[in-house]
């Protein structure tokens, strides 16, 4: 498969009594247990969910290398539909799944899936995390965490380009206002952003547009809004070739995995005029949450301190794309394998 990028494990979960299918892929412990969500999606073949399960856990590897964190990368992909497929004993088959992998991979939420859900994968697992926090320390669902990265990042995008500290009446376009996106247009409305706003659920637009006075856009042509940045936070593969000559916003920057239908498409958006904030590098928030969670001892206060890490990475990845007039994607891709590598050479050692 084009996706398989010498991923070190890829493992099939069926439970009949439960009706569980399941994919997990590592796809690195170089630099520790692989960590990544599961996502519940009703893909039309196990193709496509093998698809979609490589290309999510590479992106973990570079994410978790790039927030430093002592993770590999790793995701999980369970079969079926989110409204009608859910049960206490399929999260359960599913935490037994990733229990029988001793550990070489973390699971957490992800699209599809909640604090909930992963409460019943921790009857069968201790390795889990993105359960509901104990009091006094970090934890609980990632998104609002993924949405201040989110937030972070394209203020600091928008130093880069536009010279400004502020957002104060510009005008951002978010695409899917679901878990990360709606807590995203929160933290915008109150830096005094003017909002557009699409999603496929009629209920999540009408909830953003009565709490924010947003503007509900059609989800067909949100990426052509004249906006002054588009914020994907739906899902991926939706900068692509068809797509990039739509785009006005001169900058991308939001929490969706894998935006870039392939890597040639971040050259596209260089082209273009575009900024474009690596993915896997300004939604690191929720992630960070999930590990500090994981380890445990660490306060809300750590990890948002940890999270405001995120616009200075950023900021380099776009001043080295300038230097060396090359895609952002590609600085990223090359910082990530470099310590990727190097926990792979101290591993080895
Ligand atoms: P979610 O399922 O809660 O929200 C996604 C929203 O997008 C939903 O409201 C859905 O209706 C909408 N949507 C789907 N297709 C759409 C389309 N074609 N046009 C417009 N809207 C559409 O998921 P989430 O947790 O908010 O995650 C959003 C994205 O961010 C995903 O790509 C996810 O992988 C990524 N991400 C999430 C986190 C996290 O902490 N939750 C962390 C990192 C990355």
């Amino acid at each position: 498969m084009r996706d398989f990028d010498d991923h070190e494990l890829v493992v099939f979960g069926r439970d009949v009594a439960s009706g569980l299918r399941a994919v997990i892929s590592v796809h690195s412990t170089a630099r520790g247990p692989a960590a990544g969500g599961c996502r519940m999606w009703a893909y039309a073949s196990t193709t496509e969910a093998v698809t979609d399960v490589l290309r999510l856990s590479r992106g973990m590897s570079y994410k978790n290398a790039l927030a430093d964190l002592p993770f590999g990368g790793g995701k999980a992909v369970i079969i079926a539909d989110r409204r009608s497929g859910k049960s206490p004993e399929l999260f359960e088959a599913y935490g037994r799944l990733v229990d029988s992998l001793g550990g070489r991979y973390i699971t957490a939420e992800d699209v599809g899936t909640t604090i909930a859900d992963m409460e019943h994968v921790a009857r069968a697992t201790t390795h889990v995390s993105g359960l509901a926090p104990k009091v006094g320390e970090a934890g609980g669902d990632p998104a609002p965490k993924t949405a201040l990265g989110v937030l972070l990042g394209i203020k600091a995008a928008v130093r880069f380009r536009m010279g400004r500290a502020d957002l104060e009446d510009l005008t951002v376009a978010v695409q899917g206002v679901g878990g990360v996106g709606y807590h995203l247009c929160r933290l915008l409305a109150a830096e005094g952003v003017r909002l557009r706003v699409a999603d496929v659920r009629s209920a999540a637009v009408q909830r953003v547009r009565d709490e924010l006075n947003a503007t509900v856009v059609r989800a067909e042509s949100v990426i052509s809004e004249d906006v002054d940045v588009f914020a994907p936070c739906a899902l991926g593969a939706i900068l692509n070739s068809a797509s990039i000559p739509h785009l006005r916003a001169r900058i991308v920057a939001g929490a969706a995995n894998n935006q870039l239908g392939e890597d040639a498409d971040g050259l596209a958006l260089t082209q273009a005029g575009v900024l474009y904030a690596p993915d896997y590098v300004i939604n690191a928030g929720g992630i960070i949450s999930v590990a500090r969670e994981y380890f445990g001892g660490a306060s809300d206060a750590q990890v948002t301190a940890e999270i405001h890490g995120i616009p200075a990475r950023l900021t380099e990845i776009f001043e080295r794309g300038r230097r060396e007039m090359r895609p952002t994607n590609s600085i990223a891709d090359q910082m990530a394998r470099e310590r990727i590598g190097a926990g792979a050479r101290r591993k080895v050692a």
